[in-house]
């Protein structure tokens, strides 16, 4: 009875405000969520949680390396790391990624990430969060991971806005995986200037510097056993923002922590 209610109510809710699929704006049947059946269907997926060497990590792994060979970090002590940088590397996992689905600039699912981001379409966030958090449960490279870590936002535009909406996909995707999300190991230090006309190597110094790991917070997190540490954000672009927030972790967290991260979109071919 209760059941037929809230079809009922939800069905008039339909007539009121009809809800419309994400990325093709067709009408929504009752039961679909966020994505018509065709649109989930045609869901451009990555299947990179199904391999340790795809795209996104080789693109990933890349940029630590290029880091690790400048000296700056992980560890950000370069006393050390600038005279045998390549001896600290061979200590480095090799870090997995992975992402729901690929996010062509002139597709249409770039608009799942849009939505979430800047419309506060929260259930959408949380609904994808566990469609990425189903996929990495599935998969035995992520098996492991004992502690998730959304990219944090600096407080005045999550004040702003409301929400983070990294925050939002690694809730779901923690609460998936069972383990715990911690939000206090990274600070945002600074409001890095919009980026969308920056050219590859600006937008790396533009968020380099921008986050910091809060040393007794993530040293108890360290001390409790972490092996696997998994990083969240929406999209994956450059990876810029990722590796910043990697190097703040790795002066806390030591190489043998594996740091992994996972994204809804990575900005790439098939
Ligand atoms: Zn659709």
């Amino acid at each position: 009875m209760k059941g037929i209610v809230l079809r009922g109510l939800r069905a008039a809710g339909e007539i009121l405000l009809p809800r419309q699929c994400i990325t093709c704006g067709q009408r929504l049947l009752l039961e679909e969520k966020h994505l018509c059946l065709e649109c989930l269907a045609d869901l451009p997926q990555t299947y990179f949680w199904t391999m340790s060497h795809n795209p996104m990590a080789d693109k990933f792994n890349e940029v630590i390396q290029k880091t690790l060979e400048e000296g700056g970090s992980p560890g950000n002590d370069c006393a050390t790391n600038t005279s045998d940088a390549a001896e600290d590397s061979r200590h480095e996992h090799y870090a997995y990624a992975s992402a729901l689905f690929f996010y062509h600039s002139e597709a249409q699912y770039r608009l799942i990430p849009y939505q979430i981001k800047y419309h506060g379409n929260i259930r959408a966030g949380r609904y994808f969060g566990r469609m990425l958090g189903n996929r990495l449960a599935s998969s035995e490279l992520f098996e492991d991971v004992d502690m998730v870590v959304p990219v944090p936002l600096h407080w005045t535009r999550k004040w702003k806005r409301g929400y983070n909406q990294a925050e939002v996909i690694a809730g779901a995707v923690a609460e998936v995986l069972g383990v715990p999300m911690r939000t206090d190991l990274l600070k945002r230090r600074k409001r890095t200037v919009t980026q969308t006309k920056m050219n590859v190597e600006d937008k790396r110094k533009n968020v380099a510097e921008a986050f910091v790991s809060i040393p007794s917070l993530a040293g108890i997190a360290s001390e409790n056993g972490i092996r696997h540490l998994l990083l969240i954000d929406d999209v994956f672009t450059t990876g810029s923002t990722l590796m910043a927030c990697f190097t703040a972790l790795r002066t806390v967290f030591p190489p043998s922590v594996r740091i992994s991260v996972a994204t809804l979109g990575f900005v790439g071919g098939r």
